[in-house]
């Protein structure tokens, strides 16, 4: 049996209980197989498969609070640290009600090579809690976050592990949960990133996930001879990482038609204004017939629809599966030749394979949307030298960041016989950095 199928099926007999993280150590496991199968000998005497999908260590806890009518509520609180062969444990808290061991031990997972792509030395971990702050007061969302962190400071550092925001988790969270922290270490240091500017945070941090997209996918297309320049671009969502990716086009000179929410779609013929966009949504948190109604010649349709508008290049930054074979049919038909994932796996398995097959070049998310944890890791570098950066500065960096990641993950495809398979080359890439300093390091 080979090294691969062997862990695989070591895999499988341990986490049962947790399919979600059984899903991606497969995906990831099955797409290293070309350089496991190149170093199989080494690789099994270091038990190095069985070794990367054995998280360093969990925590998982009581987070009590009190809410607004003096009933005590009990969450349960979690912080994975997977790996930290190359840098601290870095990765976000998710407040969700779907918040379980398994979807946070898979994203822990897959926050490894993402991280470790950037370049940066970062490591794996992900965390948070079954707690919704939808609805909530905000006395009762820092009751909740004071809890959390009360337990989570025991085990985080900014040498250590250093979380950020995600689902659920944004500037107010990450205030509340900072507040505590200090309060209880007396210690001000870059423990979170995701923090206000007043405080530690960084400039081009909000821009970093749908910018870093666009410098991707800009370096795609002149990697084959083509320019941003005149094309006709589709996104989906219309939150913060589809405004930013619809800014960076417009200002890379491709018109962007279309943007998304959860219950309908707009099509613009003149191309998004982006200054509308962001009124509608980020300032009165509008839905999207608020921008149809104060725009002429932009047209709103209920539902789905955003991928059978013609387009040059297509990129997802909604949410997960919401691009679908019969989708990617469509822009197959209508001539499209990029599709690069601003959101996480918006993609599903068999749409996926379906472009790949028919000619179009496909970055996933662990590449294309890897801009924002980079910025996070450049909000620690600033943070320890004690020093703020100018907007341009982190900007700079970032796109010098995504270029690399492009040629690194172009490179190694080429060098396993996968030219163009931006998605194994992701997986190989991220994972060489890693095996290379877990061997190095010995067996810890
Ligand atoms: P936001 O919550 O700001 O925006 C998400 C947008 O997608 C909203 O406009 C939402 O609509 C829309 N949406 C949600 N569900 C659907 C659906 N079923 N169909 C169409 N539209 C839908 O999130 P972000 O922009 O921050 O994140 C988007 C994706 O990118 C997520 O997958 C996230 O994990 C990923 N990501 C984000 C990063 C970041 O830095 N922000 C970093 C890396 C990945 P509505 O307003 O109606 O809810």
């Amino acid at each position: 049996m080979s090294y691969v199928d062997e862990a695989l099926e070591k895999v499988k007999a341990k986490n049962a209980s947790e399919p979600e993280f059984l899903q991606a150590a497969e995906e990831v496991l099955e797409s290293l197989r070309p350089v496991i199968e190149a170093n199989e000998e080494k690789y099994r005497k270091e038990a190095l498969l069985e070794r990367l999908t054995e998280p360093d260590r969990q925590f998982k806890f009581r987070v009590p609070w009190v809410d607004d009518n003096g009933q005590v509520q009990v969450n349960t609180g979690y912080r994975i640290q997977f790996n930290n062969a190359i840098g601290p444990y870095k990765g976000g808290l998710r407040l969700h009600p779907s918040v379980n061991t398994g979807i946070i031990k898979f994203l822990g997972f897959e926050q490894i090579f993402k991280n470790s792509l950037t370049g940066l030395p970062i490591g794996g971990g992900k965390g948070g809690a079954d707690f919704d702050p939808k609805g909530k007061s905000d006395r009762e969302v820092m009751a909740f976050c004071q809890s959390f962190m009360t337990e989570l400071c025991k085990y985080i550092g900014a040498d250590v592990d250093v979380p950020a925001g995600d689902i659920g988790t944004g500037a107010r969270e990450i205030g509340y949960m900072f507040g505590q922290y200090k309060k209880i270490k007396s210690c001000y240091e870059g423990v979170l990133t995701g923090k206000g500017l007043s405080y530690g945070g960084s400039l081009a941090r909000t821009e970093a996930t749908g910018y870093g997209l666009l410098y991707i996918t800009e370096e795609l297309m002149k990697c084959h001879g083509e320019s941003m320049e005149g094309k006709t671009v589709v996104i989906s969502g219309a939150g913060n990482v589809a405004i930013y990716a619809t800014q960076k086009a417009q200002q890379m000179g491709a018109k962007v038609v279309t943007c998304s929410d959860s219950t309908g779609w707009i099509y613009d013929p003149n191309g998004i204004d982006v200054a509308l966009l962001k009124e509608v949504k980020e300032v009165k948190r509008a839905r999207l017939t608020e921008y149809a109604a104060a725009r002429p010649g932009a047209e709103y349709h209920e539902g789905r629809g955003v991928w059978s508008v013609k387009c040059d290049i297509a990129l997802p930054c909604a949410t997960q599966n919401e691009l679908h074979l019969e989708d990617a049919k469509l822009l197959v038909a209508n001539g499209c030749k990029a599709v690069c994932e601003g959101a996480n796996m918006p993609t599903t398995i068999d749409a996926t394979k379906y472009l790949q097959e028919n000619g179009v070049w496909f970055i996933g998310g662990k590449a294309a949307n890897a801009g924002g944890v980079a910025t996070s890791a450049l909000e620690m570098s600033q943070n320890s030298e004690r020093l703020s950066w100018t907007f341009e500065e982190v900007d700079s960096k970032l796109k010098q960041i995504m270029v690399n990641i492009y040629h690194n993950i172009d490179d190694a495809a080429k060098r396993y016989g996968q030219e163009g398979n931006y998605v194994m080359g992701a997986n190989i890439a991220g994972f060489e950095k890693v095996a290379e300093a877990m061997i190095a390091q010995g067996v810890v």
